[in-house]
């Protein structure tokens, strides 16, 4: 037999098992006000139907005392729904608005007086339409199918096994309007809740769309070096195993240089480890001015480089890297002393088929070092 422990879940979507955890005194809060706003709408809909009940009771249509009676019972409802909200037992539930608990109790009320009062049904069966409809918006598939199903069999028992005849009041001019005024605001409504689902579809798209620009923007963080703005390590070796890969299938040259700043110890030792920074980033900026789109940069690791330069021979590399070298030693440092010139030493070899990554860069690691035994300032080409 299925318990009703194991049923209440699908009426009231979510776990049972005690308080929602993790949110804070606030958010319960803000939920209770939310809650109460809800009834306080739902009470105000009660209020207007029963005006509505009023003026055909006016008309002798319905008896004298059902609009009151229709406001007493919806009044119990708010007024029990209001006080679960208050002590918080909404909100040991995911669904905190208790929307098929609350769809069930309006429905229940209305098929009730649509059978009271069957003279006036249109405006029970509209008001049937427009609380499922709402409902929806807040239920879960299998809710939705729950509510439709008790919908369904409640107005199948009204229908089938009584002879009821739903009335559509139109005996004065004020009951008239009165029927059109309702008619009208429930296809009014529906059109409401169109534009509340295209809303909500526009809210979902510009969601996604920030989204994927703040990932974007975290997967570009994560392969930058925060000091130079160039490649880090790790993105720099992945360029490389990219190019070198490329070439291979290309058939075309790929080289790497493996550029040190000289002397780099003795900057931070006499002007101070910022200013040390400083020189590190507008070698960068050197750099990425003078660049060709395809090459990538990086930061091997402290004030050592790298530069990939796909589609480039050893002699074209060794060439390019002089340029920079020029260009580097050229800048103005008198912000940091008046006659200070800052130099860098590059070590090129270009990919041999079949050669690993590390091979290859072994070999512009040793030219390196042969360029700064040959005095740095100057390029060395990888046997
Ligand atoms: P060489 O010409 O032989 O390359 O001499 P060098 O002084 O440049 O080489 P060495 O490897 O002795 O010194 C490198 C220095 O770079 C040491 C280290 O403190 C400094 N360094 C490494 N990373 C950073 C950094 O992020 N900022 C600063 N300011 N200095 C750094
Ligand atoms: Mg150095
Ligand atoms: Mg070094």
């Amino acid at each position: 037999m299925i318990s009703l422990a194991r049923l209440l879940p699908v009426f009231v979507h979510g776990d049972t098992l005690g308080r929602r955890s993790g949110l804070s005194d606030e958010v319960l809060a803000r939920r209770v006000k939310q809650r109460r706003n809800t009834l306080c709408l739902q009470f105000s809909s009660y209020v207007c139907m029963a005006a509505v009940m009023s003026v055909y009771a006016y008309g002798d249509i319905i008896p004298k005392v059902m609009p009151l009676a229709f406001l007493l019972s919806g009044g119990v409802a708010t007024l029990c729904f209001l006080m679960t909200s208050q002590l918080r037992f909404n909100d040991h539930f995911h669904d905190h608005y208790l929307t098929l608990v609350q769809m069930a109790a309006n429905i229940l009320l209305q098929t009730s007086f649509l059978w009271l009062a069957p003279q006036i049904g249109y405006l029970f069966l509209c008001v049937i339409f427009m609380t499922f409809t709402f409902a929806t918006l807040r239920m879960t598939m299998w809710q939705s199918i729950s509510a439709w199903t008790l919908i369904t069999l409640g107005l199948a028992c009204l229908f089938l096994m009584t002879d009821l005849r739903i009335g559509f009041p139109a005996t004065s001019f004020l009951e008239r309007v009165a029927t059109v005024l309702l008619v009208s605001s429930t296809i009014g409504l529906f059109g409401v809740i169109g534009f509340y689902g295209s809303a909500l579809r526009h809210q979902l798209y510009q969601g996604k769309k920030a989204l994927r620009e703040a990932y974007d923007r975290i997967e570009e963080l994560a392969e930058i070096d925060d000091l130079t703005g160039a490649f880090n390590r790790r993105s720099i070796m992945r360029k490389l195993s990219h190019d070198i890969a490329r070439s291979a299938r290309l058939k075309r040259a790929c080289s790497v240089a493996l550029i040190d700043l000289d002397w780099f110890k003795r900057i931070n030792d006499t002007y101070g480890h910022p200013a040390g920074d400083e020189v590190l980033r507008t070698f960068s900026i050197t750099a990425f001015a003078n660049l060709r789109e395809v090459d990538s940069f990086g930061r091997y690791g402290g004030e050592e480089f790298m530069l990939v330069l796909p589609e480039t021979s050893q002699s074209e590399a060794v060439r390019i890297l002089d340029r920079l070298r020029l260009i580097f030693a050229e800048i103005d440092w008198s912000g940091l002393s008046p006659a200070l010139t800052i130099s860098l030493s590059a070590g090129v070899a270009t990919w041999h088929p079949s050669e690993t990554t590390e091979a290859l860069l072994a070999r512009a690691d040793a030219a390196l070092y042969s360029a700064k035994r040959s005095g740095r300032n100057c390029i060395a080409s990888a046997a």
